[in-house]
């Protein structure tokens, strides 16, 4: 069998949207995409908050920055051009003391060199805006929106399909072997029938195990993935109306999650949350997962432990306000009074895989890597699933590199 000209590990947004924008770009290449799961986006992407950032927080000039103002507008002309549902309800940040207010003046300068459209609201127009939520001012950010991302994924698979390429699901890959004119991509199906593919090029977007399928290919990296858990409540019905837009905590400089927030999803709830707690299963997503390869990859890693020592104090309080539901509450309280213990009704959770370097330090920016024949997303945290499109087409520039690369090494040969 002829091998395919590039294949793809990983039926996340990010593979999805580098493999349809690979067939408009490339209609006479063969492409395979595969998926270990029986569908689209069942990990990161299907559990995620849904919000189309605007690009607030990033620092200027970084990959995420740029990523995520390109892939908001993206984003919403994909759902516009496809019939899929969305909203561009807008997003509040709220302080909610003097320390808050600071930090919030500095996020509002960040906004400006972002090139992000903000009003910076008193107390007095926040309470106009929001009657349910208690500040002592707020950033509003108009471009914010909601989306399902795994209904993005389901189009973009279909798309895909229609434009040639090959999707198999249910296929794990196990084993990778590049040689010098191809590579070898080893799955098993369903657990149990092993079966060889052959491409000329691959890209790995592989979510919580890129770091594996790194090293399948004897790629030699400096990070490990570390699962966070990010645990959401939902709010009963009778809430859905408490907020008119999405309300954020003016986040802590010095950490690297956003802080729970309110937020209204499209199909009309709204849920509480995420915090972000040590996951001991990278795909686990009950409270009580554990898996043994996925512990023992963290804690043989030294900046697992570098890390700890950073951050052991929220890490406790994350882990406190997991089990304590009246703790998680007081972290919403601070700025909605109106929600009490019984209106936290269960929701499922979601696992972000965040990069850590051996110093211990997380992997901010999006992070790439690649050999002669293969790209690899090593990290693509939040916002990745609105920045996927622009993902998608730098991680396909690098692959022209690649094939120029190879197309000119072989030359001369
Ligand atoms: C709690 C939470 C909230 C978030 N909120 C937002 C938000 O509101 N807005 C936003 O923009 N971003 C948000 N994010 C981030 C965003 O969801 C992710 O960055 C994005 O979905 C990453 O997409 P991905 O395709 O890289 O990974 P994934 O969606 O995890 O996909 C990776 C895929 O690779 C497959 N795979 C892995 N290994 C193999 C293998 N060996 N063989 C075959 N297949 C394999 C997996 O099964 C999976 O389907 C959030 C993330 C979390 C966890």
């Amino acid at each position: 069998m002829q091998p395919y000209d590039i294949a793809i590990i990983g039926g996340g947004i990010v593979g999805l949207s580098t493999a349809w924008q690979l067939t408009q770009k490339y209609p006479e290449k063969s492409v395979l995409l595969i998926e270990k799961e029986g569908d689209f986006g069942l990990h990161q992407t299907g559990h995620n908050s849904g919000v189309i950032h605007a690009g607030v927080y990033y620092q200027p000039g970084s990959l995420k920055a740029r990523f995520c103002r390109e892939g908001a507008a993206a984003t919403k002309s994909f759902c516009r051009e496809h019939d899929i549902p969305f909203e561009e309800c807008g997003k509040l940040l709220v302080a909610t003391n003097k320390v808050e207010l600071q930090r919030m003046h500095a996020l509002a300068e960040r906004c400006q060199q972002n090139d992000i459209a903000i009003e910076v609201l008193t107390q007095q127009q926040l309470q106009e805006r929001e009657p349910n939520i208690e500040g002592l001012g707020a950033i509003f950010v108009t471009a914010t929106g909601i989306v399902n991302y795994q209904k993005i994924c389901q189009k973009l698979a279909q798309l895909f399909k229609q434009h040639g390429g090959t999707l198999l699901t249910d296929n794990e890959v196990i084993d990778l072997n590049e040689t010098d004119d191809r590579l070898q991509i080893h799955t098993v199906h369903k657990k149990t029938n092993a079966h060889v593919f052959e491409s000329q090029f691959l890209i790995a977007c592989a979510g919580l195990m890129a770091d594996r399928t790194a090293a399948m290919l004897g790629i030699k990296t400096d990070f490990k993935i570390v699962p966070f858990r990010g645990e959401y409540y939902q709010l009963p019905k009778k809430h859905n109306q408490i907020v008119n837009h999405l309300i954020y905590p003016i986040p802590d400089p010095d950490l690297p999650f956003l802080g729970v927030h309110l937020t209204r999803m499209i199909d009309g709830s709204v849920t509480v949350g995420p915090n972000a707690v040590q996951g001991w299963k990278r795909e686990g997503y009950g409270k009580i997962n554990i898996n043994l390869k996925d512990i023992w990859d963290m804690v043989t890693f030294s900046g697992f432990w570098k890390l700890l020592k950073t951050y052991w104090k929220t890490g406790l309080k994350e882990t406190r306000n997991s089990w304590w539901k009246s703790g998680y509450l007081q972290e919403v309280r601070k700025y909605c009074q109106h929600i009490s213990l019984s209106d936290l009704e269960p929701y499922p959770a979601g696992i972000r895989a965040q990069a850590v370097m051996k110093d211990g330090s997380l992997v901010h920016d999006f992070l790439f890597t690649k050999t002669a024949r293969s790209l690899h997303v090593c990290n693509a945290p939040s916002p990745a699933a609105t920045s996927a499109f622009p993902i998608g087409k730098h991680i396909i520039e690098q692959l022209d590199d690649l094939m120029h690369h190879t197309e000119n090494s072989n030359n001369t040969i």
